[in-house]
């Protein structure tokens, strides 16, 4: 079998089915299956961007904060100047920044242009990783999403280097595996899920179900 597909069966058997992307806080695994309306699509899209550099949990808490103040959505943030939207997002880090691209990200919709990867890319503030997260996650877009996890996880089990490029590492996985957005979406979750419970910075290699496939583990276990 094909080692991306054997290690996304053993990842899937550990930890089942994720539930992303997470919409009013709740991880529901229809989410993947189910057509998003625009408010839901519009959540995604601003989690994609305030998660830049910050845990989920603290996006978490300035979505929540948005909800709580009615502005959750287009139409009122079109509304807000720069500063009562850094305000409100504070808990994400880099607010102003974030707001910034909040912003721009409205203008972009407001634009009209179609949400494909390179106008999307053209954004200012959103790279590789927010333009996959929006294509794959609000767009249903076979987009691999690749991050700081699936390049620890990667380079590890000795599939690529430590220092990969986004691009390279994305096409590793379109190559080998059928473009699908909902298989998609499971893997870069359970990618996440498993950088979070074992190969974490200083990795908890025993009991990691995939030691069997990793270069790292047989490297450094006798
Ligand atoms: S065996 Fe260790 S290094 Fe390899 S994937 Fe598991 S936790 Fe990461």
């Amino acid at each position: 079998m094909n080692k991306l597909r054997l290690i996304y069966n053993i990842l899937l058997k550990e930890y089942g089915e994720q539930g992303w992307w997470p919409l009013g806080g709740i991880y529901n695994t229809k989410n993947k299956l189910s057509n998003l309306d625009d408010k839901s699509k519009f959540e995604i899209c601003l989690g994609a961007i305030l998660t830049q550099n910050t845990s989920w949990k603290n996006v978490e808490i300035s979505l929540n904060n948005l909800r709580k103040n009615n502005c959750l959505n287009i139409n009122k943030l079109r509304d807000l100047s720069i500063e009562e939207l850094a305000f409100l997002i504070k808990s994400s880090g880099y607010n102003n920044q974030k707001a910034k691209k909040v912003k721009e990200f409205i203008k972009f919709l407001d634009s009209g242009k179609e949400v494909s990867r390179d106008n999307l890319l053209s954004v200012w503030g959103i790279g590789n990783e927010t333009v996959d997260s929006i294509l794959l996650y609000a767009h249903k877009k076979p987009y691999f999403v690749v991050d700081a996890y699936t390049k620890r996880i990667f380079s590890r089990i000795g599939l690529c280097k430590e220092n990969v490029d986004y691009i390279e590492l994305q096409k590793l996985f379109h190559d080998n595996l059928e473009e699908n957005s909902e298989f998609f979406n499971e893997y870069h979750a359970l990618l996440v899920e498993h950088a979070k419970r074992y190969c974490k910075k200083k990795p908890s290699c025993n009991g990691c179900p995939l030691k069997n496939e990793c270069k790292y583990y047989k490297e450094n276990s006798s």
